[in-house]
């Protein structure tokens, strides 16, 4: 069973949300706080340039379950989320918008299933995506057929996004995994371990907009397919050996039609299309092949997924100070040594 002091951290990744942070946390303390004292708030600040930190900090000072760890530029929101899964020490983490799109109330369900139930992760099914509009439903449903299919054994679960909760035990998996190229969803998948759906209604945006557009979702679904299945890489061999086949059998057809009606010169078109339907598939098989050496150069390179530079509420006293570095970021804990330090490794290495 669950240990009786639990704490449970909502992890949420922010970049220029000065519109929504306040209505967040606001919705959050009626809705969930209210009910259950073992709630956290670590929000991670992803380089924001409106002032969505001032804000928060501002809350912070009236509200002290709310930590705030910064990172040094927009990293994007899977490196934000494995800069908290790397640095909270709660019992289980949520990972949350704070657009309010996944409804904070939902997550007194989620403890519930987790603590009495035992689950090690409840995630939320999005049940009526009315709110979405019929190219993103229809993409993104198209997008996980098509992942299952080619993932071999892990698979993610259809309308499911982030919004979920984790145990630890999960999370302590997930920090030894050490990738460069975090495609979340997939990666909560892959430790195992039960798991339990809840349905919900996703709403519209409280206020501002997305920060997705379709090429950022295409290269977002490109990562995953990437990182989770070699498939795009070994088809080729099919491919080729099938347009090999093909070419023998036109081959010898050929040789007969000379042998019994002589070469009158024709066939221009013929040799003009098998040239550049050839060319395109080779094209296409080194693009493939560009996709995964470009994505092993990153892991080879091994840069840190992300850099905090500071983190702030209780969360940072449970962190050490100066700098820590993990399997995938670094981080330090803001306070005037650590920087120091910071600088002068860098000047050593310089
Ligand atoms: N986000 C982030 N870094 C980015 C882009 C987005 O941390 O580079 C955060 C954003 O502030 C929000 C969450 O990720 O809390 C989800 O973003 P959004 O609502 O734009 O995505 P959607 O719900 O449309 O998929
Ligand atoms: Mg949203």
């Amino acid at each position: 069973m669950r240990n009786p002091d639990y704490k449970v951290a909502l992890i949420v990744p922010v970049y220029n949300e000065h519109e929504t942070v306040e209505t967040f946390v606001k919705t959050v303390n009626e809705k969930l706080a209210a009910e259950i004292e073992h709630i956290e708030i670590v929000f991670i600040d992803d380089g924001s340039s409106d002032n969505t930190v001032e804000l928060i900090e501002k809350l912070q000072k009236n509200d002290k379950k709310i930590s705030l760890i910064r990172l040094s530029r927009n990293f994007g929101k899977e490196a934000a989320m494995s800069a908290a899964l790397d640095l909270v020490q709660s019992d289980a983490i949520v990972p949350i918008d704070v657009d309010l799109q996944d409804p904070p109330e939902l997550v007194l369900e989620f403890i519930r299933i987790w603590r009495d139930e035992g689950i090690d992760t409840v995630y939320g099914v999005r049940e009526d995506r009315s709110s979405d509009t019929n190219t993103k439903r229809v993409s993104s449903e198209g997008f996980y057929y098509v992942f299952n299919k080619m993932s071999g054994k892990v698979k993610i679960p259809s309308n499911v996004g982030d919004f979920r909760l984790i145990d630890r035990k999960i999370i302590d998996i997930l920090k030894t995994l050490k990738e460069r190229n975090r495609f979340m969803k997939a990666l909560y998948a892959w430790p195992g371990f039960s798991s339990k759906g809840v349905g919900y209604t996703r709403p519209e945006r409280v206020a501002g907009e997305t920060k997705w557009n379709y090429w950022k979702l295409w290269n977002f679904a490109l990562d995953g397919i990437f990182a989770f299945s070699s498939l795009p890489l070994k088809v080729w061999s099919y491919i080729g050996g099938f347009i090999g086949l093909l070419s023998l059998i036109y081959m010898t057809w050929n040789i007969f039609k000379t042998m019994i009606f002589g070469n009158p010169t024709a066939g221009y078109t013929t040799l003009i299309c098998v040239i550049l339907f050839l060319g395109a598939v080779q094209l296409i098989s080194i693009g493939i092949l560009g996709e995964y050496v470009g994505r092993l150069s990153q892991e080879v390179k091994g840069r840190p997924v992300y850099v905090a530079q500071s983190i702030t509420g209780p969360l940072a006293k449970k962190i050490p100070q100066g700098i820590s570095s993990t399997e995938v970021g670094i981080a330090y804990n803001s306070n005037e040594n650590s920087v120091k330090k910071l600088t002068s490794k860098e000047e050593v290495k310089a």
